[in-house]
């Protein structure tokens, strides 16, 4: 749906994108990040969490997040702070996962892309460096069966960037637009590998509806959208549901939901935890992340053409229209082939 008001009411779109980071090794430690592999047969002992062990930072980890903030303008933090998120979870040892809170490596930036002929601008929060849990594995996968779980720490400690946006998108198109534009970015800084089956880039849609002029409604957070076909299915099911439960008189309950792709419908998973409820710290472990002017400079210098900056070269250089140099850049095969011709 595009951005008009839907039975009066205005949706409103903020998106957490996890991207899996394609580096060798995991974010703070030496086991091999590659995907598919027997279960259990790519974890070490830090990421099993055994006693004694300690995390190091994994440099090549920090020059994505450098990359991911140089091509969306960001400003990429000279010292960023690592913090506990203490939960508990079967696939996470530790009983906490390593992230950055308060004092995330990337902050603000902003993805602009096409929505049709419109120029959208959506502001980004932050992006800030985490490790990812392993897997459960239930009943009649690999590991599991019989009506048993199993646990896979392959995935645990596969380094992450977790990319928040603010509040600024106004439909599921938009939220669509956005998600494409973020894929196409950071396959074409070489940063993640893209591949969406495998889990390679998640989004978290958070969604909410209001009159126009109202202050922001309450969300409720869709998790781990891995098609873009199903995000645009999960939100539009979503805005469909809170207005039906404001129209009938019910308030929104902040939560955390899921889609099933075959009922096409959302479902409630958890009630929505805040912050406070998983007591952040900072990781005693880890010291503070510096990052220097002169790295900074190193990984500009690396970088190939942006697509942004390409496509403003094509208007400037060729004369074409805005419109179509932004369609000529949307893959780095594209803007060769038009280059080349
Ligand atoms: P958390 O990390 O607990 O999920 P944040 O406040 O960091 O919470 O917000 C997460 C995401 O939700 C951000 O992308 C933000 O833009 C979005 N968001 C916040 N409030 C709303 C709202 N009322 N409607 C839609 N999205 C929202
Ligand atoms: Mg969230």
């Amino acid at each position: 749906m595009t951005s008009k008001l839907i039975h009066g009411y205005e949706v409103v779109i903020g998106f957490e994108t996890h991207t899996q980071l394609a580096t060798q090794s995991k974010i703070f430690s030496r086991a091999p990040t590659a995907f598919g592999a027997e279960p259990n047969t790519q974890a070490c002992a830090v990421d099993l969490a055994l006693p004694g062990t300690l995390p190091v930072m994994n440099r090549e980890a920090v020059a994505c997040a450098i990359k991911l903030g140089l091509a969306l303008g960001s400003h990429i933090a000279p010292v960023s702070i690592f913090a506990r998120k203490n939960y508990f979870y079967p696939d996470l040892p530790k009983g906490y996962q390593i992230s950055q809170f308060e004092i995330p490596v990337v902050q603000g930036g902003e993805v602009e892309f096409f929505l049709g002929d419109e120029k959208k601008t959506v502001r980004l929060v932050r992006a800030h460096l985490e490790e990812d849990a392993g897997k459960s594995l239930h009943e009649d996968s690999a590991l599991g069966g019989g009506g048993q779980s199993g646990i896979d720490l392959n995935r645990a400690g596969t380094p992450l960037l977790e990319i928040v946006t603010e509040p600024d998108m106004r439909s599921s198109d938009e939220a669509v637009a956005y998600a494409k534009e973020l894929h196409k970015i950071v396959t074409w800084i070489g940063i993640c590998d893209g591949n969406m089956q495998e889990g390679s880039f998640r989004c978290d849609a958070n969604v909410s509806v209001r009159k126009p002029g109202a202050a922001l409604g309450t969300r409720r957070e869709i998790k781990n959208l891995n098609s873009f076909k199903f995000m645009q299915q999960a939100i539009d099911y979503e805005i469909r549901w809170q207005i039906e439960q404001i129209e009938d008189g019910h308030a929104i309950q902040q939560a955390t939901v899921l889609f099933d792709p075959d009922t096409g419908e959302t479902r409630a998973m958890r009630t929505k935890e805040d912050a406070a409820d998983y007591r952040y710290f900072p990781d005693p472990d880890l010291p503070p992340l510096h990052i220097s002017e002169q790295w900074v400079q190193e990984q500009r210098e690396l970088m190939a053409e942006l697509p942004r900056t390409m496509a403003a070269r094509f208007v400037a250089d060729y004369g074409l229209p805005e419109y179509d140099a932004t369609t000529l850049t949307q893959s780095k095969a594209m803007a060769g082939y038009f280059e080349a011709v």
